[in-house]
Order: structure tokens, then C-alpha cells, then sequence
């Protein structure tokens, strides 16, 4: 590459490969040898696949409904998404990779960046098959590991490893031909150019990675902002975009789930928006905000034909709260005004928004919802169902039947969160 931002800093991108399929694999060996694949919310849509999957030709997206013929003359594993194993297994692969650095970012469930400083003279290939080894070990998680100057350099090399099936680590420096692999990355695949960004360059004539680096800087700062620029820049070996170590807070929250049946009743629509109402609530708390505005929607089913509708409202709170009680009043009020008898509702969803850090609130004198004591409640609320199980102490509303309840015919145990669920080993 031709220059470096600094010559003793490095990013390494580490990516668990198929992720949510490892995760599924790690405490079911018997399905090591099996093609496997995890399906969507409700059993949907084929959302991660094995190799071996996608050898038969299943396809990412795929209709679960559709290739349940392949799945089963080819003896496929399939497992409904289960996202608090994944979530769990992330933050030991997470907690694994922070004894190489303390610099780490969560970029997504299954990729994090690290950046290594100092040690210019680390044979830094071999550290990358060291990271693979001890993540694999310690977590059972199988990953790749791309190295390079910069963060976009990292998601290029990355990218190559997979298309190519190359080896699980990448080093930019040991490219022989690094304008070669850049050629042959088409532009709009270049981390960070969305779709109208790659528009300007194709008719502007840059069509791939190398294209966009060897544009003038002048061009690039006109015609796709300091973005491109960045970008154009990172592709040079030049780093611009830093590690965000700790996840910038949310600017909204979105809980939302189809129903495993249509429902029609209001009262069964209730009892939905009120359970994503909770957990929304709790998200929202753990990232330590408040909201000020409650949205709820609710739609009919948009691939089938029947009468369709769908509607969103919202409703603003005197003072940003985070208390399940009363967002859960307004998301009732919301619901009230959108719903429609009649109609066979498919999808329903609560969204948090414009959120303030909770030590951030200007509390109003006159107009309060809510007061300290709901402070102390909420707290009480969520050490409960930190203790005894998340839906331990629950909403009245929220019903016990939860008939619309998502379908998750083939969900695998909640292997490390739960004592009941704890795999067991055999001893012979
Ligand atoms: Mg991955």
C-alpha cells in the first residue's frame, strides 16, 4: 500500500463466520457434519447458511416454505433464530478479543474491529492465525481476521477472503498486487458508499475500489462530500475513520415482531403492543435514555391478497420517561386511534424516539407523568426479571395466552442463559 497513517497502528477486522449457524453448531456437535441453516422471525426466510447449505443451492433470503423440499430430501438442519444465544456468544467472542486490545469496536453482532498500536515489528499474519485460534478455543466460534492500515482496507480484504474462500487471515501487506484486488472491487461494494454515492462515480467513469482511490481529491470532496473523501483516502492506506470504541447511544428504538397467526381482535393487538412496549422500555433503560415520543404501527400482510391496511401514529410525553407505565399508556392511546376492525393484521411494532440520556432530562414542575418512586419501581421491575427470567414480572395487559405469539418451531436452547437450559455432557 503506498502510505500508512502511522506505521505502528493497525486495524484488524475480526468477522465470526456464519455466524448465528457457528453459534448453533457450538453446543450441538452433532450438527458439525450436517448442512445447516437459521431461519427469520417466525420462521420466514432463510437468514444464515453453512457452506455446505449453500453448496445444495440454498440461498440467503430463500423462503423457508419454499426449499422445504431440498431441506428435507438433503437432511438440512434448521433452527429458528434464537438472538439471545447469539447475542450471548457475541460478547464472548467480544470479551475473548479484548486481551489482544483494549481499542475494540462492536461494529456489528458478528464483526469488531481492533486497532493494535505499537510493535511495528510483530509478524502480524501469525498474530492473525493466533486471534483465530484463541477466539476458536475459549469461544468455539470460528472467525477471520482481515489486517490492514485502515479500517475501509480491512472491509476490502475481507470481502476478497470471502468471494475467493481464501484464507481466514488477511494481511494487506502481503498483497502482491494491491491495485490488482482494488480493480476488481466494484465501486458500490466499497464499505460506506451506498447506492446514490456509487450512481455519482459510475457516470462519473469510476467503477471500482481503485478508481475511487486514484480520483482527484478535489473531485471527490464535490461531488460525495467528506464522506467519499474519507473513503478515497482510507483506500490509500490512509487512515481517517477512528475505532468507536462503545456503541454510540440510539437514536431510537424499535421493537417489532409478525405474529405467528393473524389476529384481528383489538384486545390480541393490545396484547402485543404492550409486551414490545416492555421490552422496548428495557433496551431503553439499559442504554440509560428516556424518551419523549411513542410511535405504534400496525399493518396487514403485503405479499398476500386481502384487504390491506397499515397506519402509524404517535404520541409525545410532557417529559422524556422511561418508564414502562406510562409509554405504555400512550403506545395503548396510539393504538386506539390507528386500529381498524376487519382487517387480518400481520405485523405490529413500538418505536421509541426522540431519546435523551436520562441524566439529561429537564424535569418540569407542573405537567410530570412520572416521579421519582417510578425510578425506584422500574429499577425493582427489571432486578426481578434479571433474577428470575425477563418475563417474570410482566405488563396485566400483556395477557398470559399470547395467541399471535411469533412462531419458533425449531428453536435450539438457550444453551448459556438459562440453568435449565445448561448443554449437558455425557460421561461414559
Ligand atoms: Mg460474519
Amino acid at each position: 500500500m503506498s502510505s500508512t497513517g502511522s506505521d505502528d497502528s493497525y486495524f484488524l477486522l475480526v468477522d465470526c463466520n456464519s455466524f448465528y449457524a457457528s453459534c448453533e453448531r457450538v453446543f450441538q456437535p452433532a450438527l458439525r457434519k450436517r448442512p445447516l441453516v437459521v431461519l427469520s422471525n417466525n420462521d420466514g426466510c432463510l437468514i444464515a447458511l453453512t457452506p455446505e447449505a449453500r453448496r445444495l443451492g440454498l440461498e440467503l433470503g430463500d423462503p423457508y416454505f419454499k426449499k422445504q423440499d431440498v431441506i428435507e430430501k438433503n437432511n438440512v438442519a434448521v433452527r429458528s433464530s434464537n438472538y439471545t444465544l447469539y447475542g450471548d456468544m457475541s460478547r464472548r467472542v467480544r470479551s475473548t478479543l479484548k486481551q489482544f486490545s483494549p481499542h475494540l469496536e462492536t461494529y456489528s453482532i458478528d464483526e469488531m474491529f481492533l486497532r493494535l498500536t505499537g510493535s511495528p515489528h510483530r509478524d502480524l499474519t501469525q498474530y492473525g492465525h493466533h486471534i483465530v485460534q484463541t477466539v476458536k478455543k475459549c469461544t468455539g466460534i470460528p472467525v477471520s481476521v482481515a489486517i490492514a492500515p485502515t479500517k475501509t482496507l480491512c472491509k476490502v480484504a475481507m470481502e476478497r477472503a470471502k468471494i475467493e474462500g481464501q484464507e481466514d487471515v488477511q494481511n494487506t501487506a502481503n498483497w502482491k498486487d494491491p491495485e490488482a484486488v482494488l480493480a476488481t472491487l466494484p465501486v458500490e461494494d466499497v464499505w460506506g458508499i451506498g447506492s446514490a454515492y456509487a450512481r455519482t462515480c459510475r457516470q462519473a467513469g469510476i467503477k471500482t475500489a481503485l478508481d475511487l482511490r486514484n480520483c482527484s481529491s478535489r473531485w471527490a470532496r464535490n461531488n460525495l462530500t467528506v464522506t467519499g473523501l474519507r473513503r478515497k483516502r482510507e483506500l490509500q492506506g490512509i487512515s481517517c475513520i477512528p475505532l468507536e470504541p462503545g456503541s454510540a447511544p440510539k437514536k431510537r428504538i424499535t421493537c417489532s415482531r409478525m405474529f405467528g397467526e393473524k389476529i384481528t381482535e383489538f384486545q390480541d393487538l393490545r396484547e402485543a403492543v404492550l409486551t414490545y412496549t416492555r421490552h422496548a422500555c428495557k433496551r431503553l433503560r439499559d442504554d440509560e435514555q428516556c424518551a419523549a415520543t411513542v410511535q405504534v404501527f400496525i399493518r396487514t400482510d403485503r405479499f398476500v391478497e386481502e384487504k390491506k391496511y397499515s397506519s402509524i401514529t404517535l404520541q409525545g410525553l410532557s417529559q422524556p420517561t422511561d418508564s414502562t407505565h406510562v409509554i405504555a399508556r400512550k403506545a395503548c392511546r396510539c393504538l386506539e386511534e390507528i386500529y381498524r376492525p376487519h382487517y387480518r393484521y400481520h405485523k405490529a411494532g413500538v418505536i421509541l424516539s426522540e431519546l435523551v440520556p436520562r441524566d439529561k432530562i429537564q424535569r418540569s414542575l407542573t405537567k410530570a407523568e412520572t416521579s421519582p418512586p417510578d425510578e425506584k419501581m422500574m429499577h425493582v421491575f427489571d432486578e426481578i426479571n434479571k433474577k428470575f427470567g425477563k418475563n417474570s414480572l410482566q405488563l396485566l395487559g400483556e395477557g398470559l395466552e399470547k395467541n399471535w405469539h411469533m412462531r419458533r418451531n425449531h428453536l435450539s436452547p438457550a444453551f448459556t442463559t438459562r440453568w435449565q437450559q445448561l448443554p449437558i455432557a455425557h460421561t461414559v
